[in-house]
């Protein structure tokens, strides 16, 4: 498994779809806002998974 498609923070799979395919045209990160703080954390050009952006949006 590509690091890409895992999530920096519990190494999940992030299902990021640009990770997955750079021809992708829709991601499920499209419909999310990630809090520049998240962002900090996961690191650069790294996605995180669904349920770590969740869990970080509820505080
Ligand atoms: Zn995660």
């Amino acid at each position: 498994m590509p690091k890409a498609l895992l999530c920096p923070l519990c190494q999940a799979e992030n299902h990021c779809a640009y990770a997955a395919n750079p021809a992708a045209r829709h991601c499920w990160c499209q419909t999310q806002h990630f809090p520049k703080a998240l962002i900090a954390r996961a690191g650069r050009g790294r996605c995180i998974c669904a349920k770590c952006a969740r869990a970080f949006s509820a505080g």
